[in-house]
Formats: structure tokens, sequence, C-alpha cells
């Protein structure tokens, strides 16, 4: 009888592996072993060889759901006649690779449970098991293992016990392991923190239906809630919120219930229903509506399902649609700690529907939506934190990447390997920073990573440069678009040379301007920039951002002269030629005026233009509601002029703004002007990466930047690009916007040292 050695690298612990190894051995009739090590799983069987070669096959095939495994290697050792199939006790080593996993939704067996009024956990809200519930989130320090978890404080009780030690459990070794008797338990409070009698949910059912907003603590954060039917109610969560118009997550029972307010596709579909969970982006019906507040102005739902046991018990008792949106001012992170929670959200919350179960780290909902069949990250947080990136990067050294300001994540890498961190946020203010120190020494600490290393963005003034540079560490500054290339070459895992273009907002570039409208041709080691959007003031600079009439006046300015006051067009008429006088001085003064080739804000001139939006309200907004109205089935476009300087292509958008007043004049409809301006600018990408392949004969192209995530501009580039024989690469696991620039700093900073 030969004897075989197998070693399982991933996520390997705490997900039911050993149970499953145990159960298969069994039925294969095979003796032997199975151990956690610090290096993963380690198994050995002895048997007949077909039926080691089923067990081998069968151990990854039939893996739990929370298993990814990375590695296996097997080698054949000798036998020692064992007669029986066993799991040795963990062994404790200090060195630790294998992972821990990300937080996954409550499973189909778990939720039966819920739902049978004859089980034990019955209406159990912290109801899990190895395949289901909380990790990332609780764990405090590896290994995996209850005492290192926020479920330290509570003693299992004799039942939870023995599940906890039967190698046949469902519960073997289920860390978070709970019940009614010995688990953590919900409560319910009122605005001045003061206990209210009664059960808790039906409690918040019952206040959800008179339409007040419940501040519910969930698996990374807290969630603040309310009927998504009730317009009063949302309006009022936005006006306590300081959130006008960006839109709000909402939470169904069912996907059946999801359908019938959106139409899903079949990856769609899968989406939401993996156990992931994340927020997914699908298209609204016409007929029936939530409220209109929900999501001003978009032609998307953002729908996800219950991932906790509390979720399901709530939607499911309720049959309401819930607003579920992170629980937080506007711009803050996410509340976490019941008494931070109590006090930053007590302008917001009218009651909270909290719980003795600690948050080690906070994690936002992640969000998603299908391009071409493929999930596309908007932003990636739970559920997928910290799960390792299937690519593989270009050096074995230990680093940290600080990545930018917007959208900030960061990540931590090891031989290759790369963690890329939770959705920090925008880092502008003292919270966030903190939350991203955190964040840093929590994944160092669970993943034992030292860095040798750290990279940043070049931009000075950056949180997160500023966090890189107060480091004792050797430093690698990487500029911001150069990044968003790297990024996606290394999720591909090409070498470059590519053609890299960033359509984005705002990037530091070399020579100080405001980079965003850039073709690179980049390898990991460096860059050279082809060509980019001619240079234009950045009127007022941030304020530039949250005013795209700014951009509109300079841009038309530009063409028309102060003469463009008397264009008779609504966005015009509606300028206050006073504020232009003001804008006007600072520009010649050269006062706050950075220059800038930002794609981001040429975006935002051609809103204003049409009469989208003049000031907007949440970052991205112009362009997000030019993008809403742009009309299907129209194929002309605008032309960019194109400028031979030196070495570089000047793209001038003049003409292009040009013909859009020339079209509003003719009277052309705003969506057919918005479809024109998009294709335009799909073609002049086209045009500048042919013109760039016939000097440099590279024709792979990485689309990268915030940009990008408008989805008529990705698909008509990418479209447009493949016609012309180009091989486009779009990002996988991470998000197109600044939410994946710490991937691209980590493979440029490793190639670098090396
Ligand atoms: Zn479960
Ligand atoms: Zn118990
Ligand atoms: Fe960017």
């Amino acid at each position: 009888m030969p004897r075989l050695r197998i070693r399982y690298v991933g996520t390997v612990q705490g997900v039911g592996f050993r149970p499953h190894i145990f159960r298969l051995a069994k039925a294969h009739g095979l003796a032997g072993f199975v151990n956690n090590d610090p290096a993963g799983v380690i198994v050995e069987v002895e048997g007949p060889e077909e039926r080691i070669q089923a067990f081998r096959i069968e151990s990854v095939g039939k893996a739990p759901v929370l298993a990814r495994i990375s590695e296996l290697v097997c080698e054949s050792i000798q036998p020692i006649r064992e007669k029986a199939f066993r799991i040795k006790e963990s062994e404790r080593a200090d060195s630790v690779d294998t992972q821990v996993s990300p937080d996954a939704a409550t499973c189909p067996e778990c939720l039966k449970e819920i739902f049978d009024p004859e089980d034990r956990r019955y209406r159990y809200a912290f109801t899990n098991c190895t395949n289901c519930g909380p990790r990332y989130t609780i764990i405090q320090a590896i290994p995996y293992d209850r005492p290192y978890t926020t479920m330290k404080k509570f003693t299992m009780c004799q039942k939870c016990q023995s599940e906890y030690d039967d190698p046949q459990d469902r519960r073997f070794h289920a860390q978070p392991n709970a019940c009614p008797n010995c688990g953590p338990r919900l409560i319910f409070l009122d605005r001045a923190g003061k206990r209210i009698p009664g059960d808790p949910i039906s409690k918040t059912i019952e206040m959800l239906l008179l339409g007040r907003i419940i501040a519910v603590k969930s698996l990374g954060g807290f969630q603040l809630a309310c009927d998504a039917l009730n317009q009063d109610a949302v309006k009022t969560l936005r006006s306590r919120k300081y959130r006008e118009d960006k839109p709000f997550a909402i939470m169904a029972r069912s996907l059946d219930q999801i359908e019938k307010y959106a139409i899903v596709t079949d990856t769609e579909r899968e989406l939401i229903l993996s156990p992931e969970r994340p927020i997914v982006l699908v298209p609204k019906r016409k007929e029936p509506q939530l409220a209109e507040e929900v999501a001003p102005g978009q032609k998307t739902w953002g729908f996800m399902l219950p991932y906790t046991p509390l979720h399901h018990i709530l939607l499911q008792e309720s049959g309401m649609i819930l607003v579920m949106t992170s629980g937080n001012m506007s711009d803050e992170p996410i509340a976490y700690l019941d008494d931070e929670a109590r006090s930053r959200l007590d302008q917001i919350a009218d009651y909270y529907l909290t719980h003795n179960r600690p948050i080690y780290i906070r994690c936002d909902d992640s969000v998603v939506r299908v391009v071409e069949g493929r999930p596309f990250f908007l932003r990636r947080a739970r559920g997928y934190t910290p799960r390792i990136l299937s690519a593989r990067l270009p050096g074995k050294k230990s680093i940290l990447a600080c990545g930018a300001h917007l959208k900030n994540t960061f990540c931590l890498a090891r031989s290759g390997q790369v963690i890329v961190s939770h959705h920090i946020g925008d880092m502008d203010n003292l919270e966030t920073l903190r939350a991203f120190e955190q964040g840093i020494e929590h994944l160092k600490r669970i993943f034992k990573i030292q860095p040798e290393a750290v990279a940043h963005d070049l931009h000075p003034e950056y949180l997160s440069t500023r966090y890189a540079l107060s480091l004792d560490l050797p430093r690698i500054g990487v500029q911001h678009h150069h990044a968003h290339a790297a990024a996606v070459m290394a999720e591909h895992e090409i070498q470059g040379p590519v053609i890299g273009v960033s359509m984005d907002g705002t990037g530091y570039g070399p020579d100080e301007a405001v980079w965003g409208g850039e073709f690179l041709v980049a390898d990991y080691m460096d860059f050279d920039r082809k060509a980019h959007l001619c240079y234009i003031p950045l009127p007022g600079g941030e304020q530039a951002i949250k005013e795209p009439w700014r951009m509109m006046a300079i841009y038309l300015e530009r063409i028309y002269g102060d003469e463009f006051l008397n264009l008779d067009i609504p966005s015009i008429r509606a300028l206050d030629p006073g504020k232009w006088q003001v804008l006007k001085n600072a520009v010649e003064a050269g006062l706050n005026c950075p220059l800038t080739s930002s794609m981001g804000r040429l975006f935002d001139a051609v809103s204003a233009v049409l009469g989208i939006r003049a000031v907007v309200n949440y970052e991205g907004q112009a362009a997000i509601e030019l993008e809403m109205t742009t009309e299907k089935h129209v194929t002309s476009g605008y032309e960019f002029s194109l400028i031979n300087e030196g070495d570089e292509i000047l793209i001038d958008p003049l003409p292009v703004i040009e013909a859009c007043v020339e079209d509003l004049r003719k009277r052309v409809s705003v969506g057919r002007i918005s479809a024109r301006f998009h294709n335009g600018v799909a073609e002049m990408i086209t045009e500048v990466c042919a013109l760039t392949r016939d000097q440099t004969d590279i024709n792979e192209v990485t689309l990268g930047g915030g940009v990008f995530q408008n989805m008529i501009l990705v698909r008509g580039t990418k479209s447009r690009l493949e016609d012309q024989g180009f091989r486009v690469y779009l990002p996988r696991e991470v998000p197109i916007n600044d939410g994946g620039i710490c991937l691209g700093q980590a493979a440029v900073a490793l190639r670098r040292m090396t």
C-alpha cells in the first residue's frame, strides 16, 4: 500500500478544511492523518493507489466554500501500515504562512437553523459555522484561534463545545461558534443609549415601519437603515448624513425581491448570491420604483442581499427593503466601536440595534458592477479582504505600498504575493488617517509581514505620502498614472512595455502639474509620457473639482474670449458674470491655478456646458450624470485635434467643446451631444494609441484611472481599440479607480528594488 504526503497551502485554516479531509479519507477508506501546520495543512494518506488518487482530486475539487488552495505539493513516502485516519492536534509555531479568510455570508445550512423554530439557534443572530461567518473583522492576531478573536470573552456552553470538538461536525473548530445560551446578544438602544426592553429585532422593525433611522451593528461596522420605500425617511437620512445626492445601497431579502425593481443578468445574479455578498449595481426598472431619494439621478440601484443572520432575520420578518448605508457622516470612515458609534452617529440615528460582539477591524461593504460579463470593482472591501490576489508581483521582497488620496487602499506584499487592504476612504481627515494606520498595523500583524521598503505617490501633501515619509524605511515614489498602468500590468502578470492609458481626475506630475489625461509607454521600471491633454489652468485648485462651471468657463474663454458670456445657451445664461470676473482675475494673477491635463475635468466642463452640473455634491457627480444622459445608438463623435510637439502628442479638446456648443445652439439634444462627446474621447484614445504603436511597435494597452468607471467610455474605448488589433487589459480584482493605485506602486517599487 503506497503512502502519500500532501501539503495544502492557501486559505485552508479556519474554513473547515480538516473535517473535509477527515470525511473524505473515511469515505475512501484511507488511513493516515491531517494536521494544521504553520504553512497550511498537511495530510498523509495510505491505501490503494486509485483511492489515494481519487482522494487527492476530491480534496481540491470538493473543498469547503471558503477554502482557497494556492499550492499543492505531493510526495510519496514510506508506508507505516496505519489502520485508521485521525485529526492530529494543531502545532503552534511562530511563523504562520496560512491565510486569514475574508468574512463570509451566512451559509444555507446555518440559515435553515435560524429559521427552524425547533432548532436551538432559532432566530439567533450570531449563528455561524466553518463555512460562514465573521473572520477578518474579528481576528486580532494569528493563528486564527478563538482566544485571538473578539469572541474570546464568550465561553462556549457544553453543546457548542462538543460541536467545536467533533471532527464530524460542521462547527469543528469554528472559532466564532456560539448559541443563544453562551454567545453574543442583541440590544436595542434609544438615542440616549438607554436600553429598550423587548425583542430587539421586533422593536427595530416597529421603528423602521414608523420611518425611523436605525444604526445597525453589522459585520465590519455600523450601517444606517431605513425604509427604502419611505421617501421622508430617506430624505431625513440624507439631510442628517450631509449626503445630498450620492446613491445609497439597499438590501432586499431575496433575489426575487431585487428583480422586482432591477433588471439582473446571470453574472450579476451570481455576484449578488456569492458568499462575498457585495453591493451590485444593477439597472433600475421603470416600474415599480423605490423612493427616488435612494439614488437620485441614477439609472442603477446598488442592491445587496443579507449577509449576516441579523440581516436575514430583520429582512425576512419585516418583508421590507432597507436602505443600508455606511454608518458615518459623509467623508468619514464607517463607525465600528460602540461608544464611537454612539457619539458619531448621535445626530443621525434614532435608535441603535447593537450587540456585544466587538468588531476588531472596520470593513465597508464592497461595490461591484458587471462589465462585459465580468465583475468590475468600484470598491473592494468586506468579503474580499484580506484575500491574496491571484497575480504574483515582479519581486519577492516585502513591501508596503501606501496608495493615493481618494478611495485609498494600501497593500502589503511578500514573496510575490500581495494583499490589498479594505477600502479606507478619502484621506482628508484625521479619522481616515487613523483608520489607514490601524489597517496597516493589523494586516502586518495577521500576515506577519515586516516591510523592507515603502512605496508612495509623488504628491508631497497626500497624507498617505506623508505617512510613508515618516517611516524609517527605504522609500520609492511612484508617479500616479504610472501606478495606474502598472496595477493593470501586475494583475495580468505582463511585463510590458505597454501603452498605459490613464484617464483620471487628479494625479501629481513630476512637472508639478495636475496630470490626468495621459498616454504613457510604461514597464514596471519606468515610463515615457507620449501624449496628454493640453494643459489648462485649474482655477481655484480643489475648488474647481467641486464646481465644474469653473472648468466650463475657462475652456469657453479659451475658445471665445470674454465673448463666451454672450453665448445663448442655458449654462451660460445661468452663470454669474461677477463670479467669472473673480475667477478670471485669479487665473491672470496665477493664484491657486495649477496647470492640468485632467480628463476628469474635461468631463466636468462638458457636463457643465450641457447644463447638467455646475456644482457637484460628491466626487465624480458631473461625469456620472453626463454618462446617465447619454443617448444610445449614436455613432458620430467630436474630433480632438492632435498636435505634435517634439516627442509628445498634445491633445487639444477645444474643438470638441466648440462642437458641443454648436450642437447646443442647433438644439441637438443633450443626450446626443453627450454620446458624441463619449464617442469622440474613445476615438481619440484609439487614434493616439495607434500613433504610439506606429512609433514603438507596442500593441498592448492598459486602461486605468477613475474616468474609466464610466461604462460607456470603457466599452467604447475597448471595442474600438480591439477593432484596431490592440490587446486591451482592464483591472480584474482591484478597482480601476485610485483603489487600485497601491498595487501598481508595489509592482513598480519591487521591480526597482531588484
Ligand atoms: Zn454556516
Ligand atoms: Zn452555546
Ligand atoms: Fe487616479
